[in-house]
């Protein structure tokens, strides 16, 4: 048994900014459970290397449910499992998105309230240039900017469209993850305990209050006090599951998975979306990709100067447009790969080419995370139902992707390296055949939101300030709490909602001493 004044669950994205800002002052007693291991691997350092980790040990490796839209395939879905969390396994791209993304956070969260906090994680969590992009990326820029899209210098900056090169989390040629940002530096305080090993199984729950965890640890069953808060950063899959498991959600489905309810709350693990993401695959001669980056020169090289090929994060260009001129603001991305990624990342590329993925950056597929069994060791069922949307906006505008991805390809100087469209395949141009080359391959962008919502809603979780709706002393911080994704990428915005709600926690601390 131990006693703390915040417990906070999950050593991920979120769980690193929370523990290093809330240990900051040396009076508070900040306990951090990590259900997996240190960040030592070799591949998390590696940036070129981030596939590698995989269905390995720091990954959870789950797979969705059989998706109907999707040909009934159950697709692959990484979450990191390892200090760090999925900022361990990233493809390290810093892209936050838009700015009016902002207006349906609701109050508290305009674009006006948020920018402080990225502005103080921009000085913990630098964002860089590649060091050595690969010249098929300059290509690929300079092909788009040829089919009319705008270059743009800063994806970050307004207005939040146009080509350019993906800034990424490294430090000289290797991933600096949030854990290497935030909580490295923090691992010397007294005030800090972090537990890896610890898998939170259940909260502790008195009456309304959140008053600990209850984790599995490799010498049996623990519990861990909070005397203040137990925050939740367990990530858009883990902390719906562990609300789940203690008995907080919709009563009547927690009951008929064999949970007893606790504490009526129909939204917890409902409102998932997601990044899809389907690609062309392009064979090209003339250059070298990172088809052949895993090599013995190349390791030595960034072994020794941090140089080469397997500094890339491989997604080294993007473009944000939109697919009609209405609209205003981004519903497309373009991610531009120097290398054929094929089976959802899981095999190597089998030979040189480059992929040019279609992104659906404001899906109207909406799905799920439920329990598959009350057993805490299982994984529960993730169901993000993608591209069952009735009015078939999330399929159309995958289409105008692959379409437009055709014609830069199509386009100097990319053009001149392409040899032959690999998938869908020069044979696949009508609707029909593009449909199924969707339904047959397209895969998770992996960045899952909204599964504890935040606002004031029947459906929502949390409230402005992440506290769960009609309980004490508990919070969710991490992306599960994002309400709409992001005309971006996740793990910038998550950083981002873990400094605000250190501020709000620590002002509301205040509050009580003063
Ligand atoms: C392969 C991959 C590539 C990605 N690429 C990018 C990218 O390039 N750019 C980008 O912006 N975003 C990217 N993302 C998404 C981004 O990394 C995530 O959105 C972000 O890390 C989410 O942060 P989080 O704190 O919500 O969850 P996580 O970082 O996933 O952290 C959750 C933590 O909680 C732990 N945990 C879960 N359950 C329990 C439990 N019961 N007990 C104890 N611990 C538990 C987990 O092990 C994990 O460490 C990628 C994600 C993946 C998986």
């Amino acid at each position: 048994m131990s006693d703390h004044d915040y417990v906070i669950v999950g050593a991920g994205s979120a769980g690193c900014v929370l523990a290093a800002r809330l240990s900051e002052d040396p009076s508070l007693r900040v306990l951090l459970l990590e259900a997996g291991p240190r960040d030592r691997k070799l591949e998390i350092r590696i940036p070129a290397a981030f596939s590698k980790l995989y269905d390995s040990d720091v990954d959870w490796g789950f797979r969705t449910a059989s998706q109907a839209g999707l040909d009934g395939r159950e697709v692959f879905f990484p979450r990191g499992r390892v200090v760090g969390g999925s900022s361990s396994i990233n493809a390290m791209m810093v892209l936050r998105g838009h700015r009016s993304d902002q207006v349906a956070w609701g109050p508290g969260w305009s674009w006006d309230d948020v920018e402080p906090a990225y502005a103080r994680s921009e000085a913990v969590f630098p964002r860089a240039e590649l060091g050595d992009r690969n010249p098929l990326t300059d290509a690929f820029v300079e092909a788009a900017v040829a089919v009319g899209i705008e270059r743009c210098a800063d994806l970050n900056a307004p207005p939040g469209e146009g080509v350019g090169f993906v800034p990424v989390s490294q430090r000289r040629g290797r991933r600096f993850s949030v854990a290497d940002g935030y909580l490295r530096p923090a691992l010397g305080r007294s005030n800090l305990d972090v537990v890896t090993g610890a898998h939170a199984e259940e909260l502790v729950l008195e009456n309304d209050r959140a008053t600990g965890v209850s984790y599995r640890h490799a010498d049996g069953r623990r519990d861990a006090i909070a005397t203040r808060e137990v925050i939740l950063c367990a990530g858009a899959v883990g902390s719906p599951h562990l609300l789940l498991l203690s008995g907080i959600g919709a009563g009547s489905e927690l009951a008929a998975a064999g949970i007893r309810p606790r504490h009526e709350l129909p939204g917890v693990g409902k409102g998932l979306r997601d990044h899809l993401a389907n690609g062309i695959l392009v064979a090209t001669a003339g250059a070298e990709t990172l088809h052949t980056a895993e090599s013995i020169p190349n390791l030595l090289r960034w072994l020794l100067r941090r140089r080469g090929p397997l500094t890339s994060n491989v997604a080294e260009g993007a473009a944000f447009v939109r697919t009609r001129a209405t609209l205003a603001a981004p519903d497309l991305e373009l991610l531009f790969a120097p290398v054929l990624f094929e089976e959802e990342g899981l095999a190597p590329p089998s030979q040189h080419g480059f992929t040019l993925a279609s992104v659906l950056l404001q899906p109207a597929s909406e799905g799920e995370i439920r329990l598959a069994s009350p057993d805490p060791t299982a994984a529960p069922v993730i169901d993000p139902r993608y591209l069952t949307d009735p009015t078939g906006h999330d399929a159309a505008v995958l289409l105008d992707g692959i379409r437009l991805a055709r014609r830069i390809a199509a386009t100097e100087p990319l053009a001149r390296f392409v040899t032959q469209e690999l998938l869908p395949g020069a044979a696949a141009v009508g609707e029909a055949d593009l449909v199924r080359h969707l339904r047959e391959r397209s895969q998770t962008l992996y960045h899952p939101v909204g599964t504890c919502r935040l606002g004031s809603d029947e459906y929502c979780v949390v409230d402005a300030e992440l506290r769960v709706h009609g309980l004490d002393g508990l919070r969710v911080v991490d992306a599960s709490v994002i309400p709409v994704l992001p005309r971006g990428h996740t793990n910038w915005p998550t950083v981002m909602v873990a400094e605000r709600a250190a501020d709000l926690i620590t002002r509301a601390d205040s509050r009580h001493s003063g």
